[in-house]
């Protein structure tokens, strides 16, 4: 598969794509052109292995990069934690992607732009990326002694929590925090620096893990392949999948499987009130709000999705029939707390606010209609990462795993530098050489 830019039509390979992060013009990459992959998934039983699907499919995305040998080495490394299907009645299911290392369906995409990395990287990089909250645990864990790769996390002021020192490099590990006097947008701002600076960049190799990577955002489309393997057995209606939206990576990684030819009816863009990205689906200007207003699931409280150019092209190729694919739906936060408690009356289902608010979208189109379509919500975040918010409505003890309750845990950074390029690359020579 080769990848162009939202803003031009030159193209590169997924290898170049994922190392060079963003093209320079300053727009997205996506696919050129998009591979009809029926014959990988459609006929595929329900006993498949989330890592025997990934082997299958990403030969596609890196023809001549990657032979499928290498494809099913770079899946095993990957993944150690899989989706879960869970059917709730005839016509609802959620697809549970919180299973990985910190609990939020993140995990999926960098876990496998790690593996990916490691596998077509010939020569020693350096991965940057700015994170605030588990993201840089995700990462920490994901590149974790992925051979001839360090990793920097730039963390913005206030508590670093989860990481696990071991994996530092004054230990011998191939993990850089560095935290920035400053907040979340001086981090990126130093990262995109970093990257332009081609003495720097040369130097160290380097590249991003940032969300909008496609070695990151693209393999988000497995796992709707993966529900659809999963259910076709049990259900006769086409899928509708109701996602939660922030960003819109998960939902265009969607829009994705549904070119590569998975039978899907249409999705759910589930939004908090920060919904002016909702005009646009309505064919309306799209006029972001300047600042987020705070809700209960925060990590969709977005005005300016960094998305938004993917999601423009999928509609400038096709507006008439996207208007038919992607159904938006507003969910305050009053209706979202309501949908914890009637989801663990109704079904037993323990639910995190952000798979609150697809849940509660879903519903809302869905339940008590019978429109020929079969509604799977995905559950974007772990019960227990939100233990207090789910243990009060529901009035149930949350279990804490192991794992997540390491989240906690604060770690120091290895330089504490103030929110200059300058300073950055300095701290970077000191460790790095
Ligand atoms: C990041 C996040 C979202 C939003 O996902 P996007 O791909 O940015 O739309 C939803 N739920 C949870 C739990 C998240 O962490």
């Amino acid at each position: 598969m080769l990848f162009k830019s939202t803003r031009s039509d030159s193209v590169v390979s997924f290898k170049e794509a994922i190392l060079k992060g963003c093209p320079l013009d300053g727009g997205l990459f996506v696919p050129a052109s998009v591979p009809d992959m029926r014959q990988f998934f459609l006929y595929m039983d329900s006993g498949t292995a989330y890592t025997e699907l990934v082997s299958a499919i990403s030969p596609s995305f890196l023809e001549g990069d990657v032979n499928p040998i290498a494809a099913a080495r770079v899946a095993e490394s990957a993944f150690d934690f899989e989706p879960e299907v869970q059917q709730l009645d005839e016509k609802f299911s959620v697809l549970k992607l919180y299973n990985g290392p910190t609990g939020v369906f993140k995990d999926f995409g960098i876990a496998f732009l790690a593996a990916i990395l490691e596998e077509l990287n010939n020569g020693k990089a350096m991965v940057l990326t700015a994170a605030r909250h588990d993201t840089g645990v995700s990462i920490a864990r994901a590149f974790r002694d992925r051979k001839n790769i360090t990793a920097v996390i730039l963390y913005p002021s206030g508590p670093i929590r989860g990481l696990d020192e071991s994996a530092f490099v004054q230990n011998g590990g191939n993990i850089i925090p560095i935290q920035v006097k400053g907040c979340f947008d001086d981090c990126q701002r130093i990262v995109r620096s970093a990257m332009l600076d081609r003495g720097f960049a040369e130097r160290y190799n380097i590249t991003s893990a940032n969300a909008v990577n496609v070695g990151r955002f693209l393999p988000q489309a497995f796992y709707y392949l993966y529900a659809f393997i999963k259910l076709k057995k049990n259900i006769a209606d086409d899928l509708v999948f109701s996602v939660p939206c922030g960003n819109f990576g998960n939902l265009i990684a969607g829009l994705y499987a549904w070119k590569f030819g998975l039978p899907v009816h249409g999705f759910i863009a589930a939004m908090n009130i920060n919904n002016s990205f909702g005009d646009f689906f309505s064919g309306r200007n799209f006029n972001p709000a300047l600042t987020p207003i705070v809700t209960n699931s925060p990590a969709m409280d977005v005005c300016y999705p960094s998305n938004y150019e993917r999601m423009f092209s999928f509609y400038q190729e096709s507006p008439a029939v996207m208007k038919n694919m992607v159904f938006p739906e507003v969910i305050d936060d009053t209706t979202t707390v309501k949908t914890v408690r009637s989801a663990w009356e109704k079904f037993k289902i323990l639910l995190n606010p952000h798979s609150a608010v697809a849940f509660a979208a879903a519903e809302r189109v869905f339940i008590g209609k019978d429109n020929g379509a079969h509604c799977v919500a995905l559950a974007t975040g772990h019960p227990a990462k939100s233990a207090a918010f789910v243990s009060r409505i529901t009035g149930q003890n949350i279990a804490i795993p192991q794992k997540l309750a390491m989240l906690k845990n604060t770690s120091k950074p290895i330089a504490v530098i103030p929110p200059e390029l300058d300073a950055f690359e300095s701290a970077i020579a000191a460790v790095a050489g």
